[in-house]
């Protein structure tokens, strides 16, 4: 049994249709699949289509972006209900700064890379305006030969405290948490060990996290060392949450992760899934 409970589709920053991903998905093996598209739940419909004709099952899955203590955090929300008109509004004002954002960093970069078209070239490999992202801009400099990577445009430009990096209000930490367990989903904080927070900070984060109602931790993200993992693990024991798995698959050659195969989790987890009902 093979369980991926974080995957994007090109409804936000990832390459194939929610179709596709969970035909990729299912060909890897998977047999359950949470696509956890950015602040967007449209895909959904299409992945349980998908899902159905496989025999596969699919989780209601969405990542919320957060500011906390003015970093950005990603929040995963698992097994909601869907449709969900009111978890759909909300998650539509999340985006609704997204186009403005685009427009700064694209100034940044005409003015300190002199770099021009960024804005459009951006909106034009995104399949929703409002779901626009740095991984698009850094689609873009890197299919225009601006960067010689992906991983050079985040790391010479658009990661955090880089000179197109553009200081962005997501959601509260609370608000996201609320709005997950309000549509009777499981709130999980995603890839903990990617936001470099000192063992304090990430204390406080899951204290915080647990206060607003959250359950669970990623602790096998494919985008986390071993060692991460198994830190993750016995954070995950003291403070009595849950576990998740998933591969944050994006696309082919993006991160290095297989869709449908992310690492198991370290013994003594409580797997998140148990949460689920039959
Ligand atoms: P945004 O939500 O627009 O701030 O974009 C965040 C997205 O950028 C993440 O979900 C990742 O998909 C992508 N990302 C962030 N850092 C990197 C990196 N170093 N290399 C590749 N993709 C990244
Ligand atoms: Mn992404
Ligand atoms: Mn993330
Ligand atoms: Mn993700």
């Amino acid at each position: 049994m093979s369980i991926d409970l974080h995957c994007h589709s090109n409804v936000s920053d990832g390459r194939f249709s929610p179709a596709e991903v969970v035909r990729l998905a299912h060909s890897n093996g998977a047999t359950v699949l949470a696509l956890t598209d950015h602040d967007q739940i449209d895909g959904l419909a299409e992945a349980h289509t998908a899902a159905q004709q496989l025999g596969m099952r699919l989780i209601n899955g969405v990542e919320i972006s957060v500011t906390w203590r003015s970093r950005t955090i990603h929040i995963v929300g698992l097994n909601f209900t869907y449709p969900n008109p009111a978890l759909s509004d909300k998650l539509a004002e999340i985006r609704s700064g997204r186009l403005q954002r685009l427009q700064k960093i694209a100034e940044r970069l005409a003015k300190k890379a002199k770099i021009e078209g960024v804005y459009e070239g951006a909106l034009a490999l995104a399949i929703h305006p409002d779901s626009v992202s740095r991984t698009h801009i850094a689609r873009f400099l890197h299919e225009n030969g601006f960067v010689a990577s992906k991983d050079e445009a985040f790391k010479k430009w658009l990661g955090d405290g880089k000179p197109a990096c553009v200081k962005h209000e997501w959601a509260s930490l609370h608000d996201a948490v609320a709005m997950i367990r309000a549509a009777g989903g499981i709130a999980v904080i995603a890839h903990p060990a990617r936001y470099k927070l000192s063992a304090t900070a990430l204390r406080n984060l899951i204290e915080e996290f647990i206060d607003a109602g959250g359950q669970a931790i990623e602790v096998s993200s494919a985008t986390q060392s071993l060692n991460e993992r198994l830190n993750l693990a016995l954070l995950a024991g003291r403070y009595d949450l849950y576990a998740s798995v998933g591969s944050d698959f994006h696309g082919q050659g993006e991160f290095n992760c297989i869709i449908g195969k992310p690492p198991e989790l370290p013994p003594l987890c409580k797997p998140v899934w148990h949460l689920f009902d039959d």
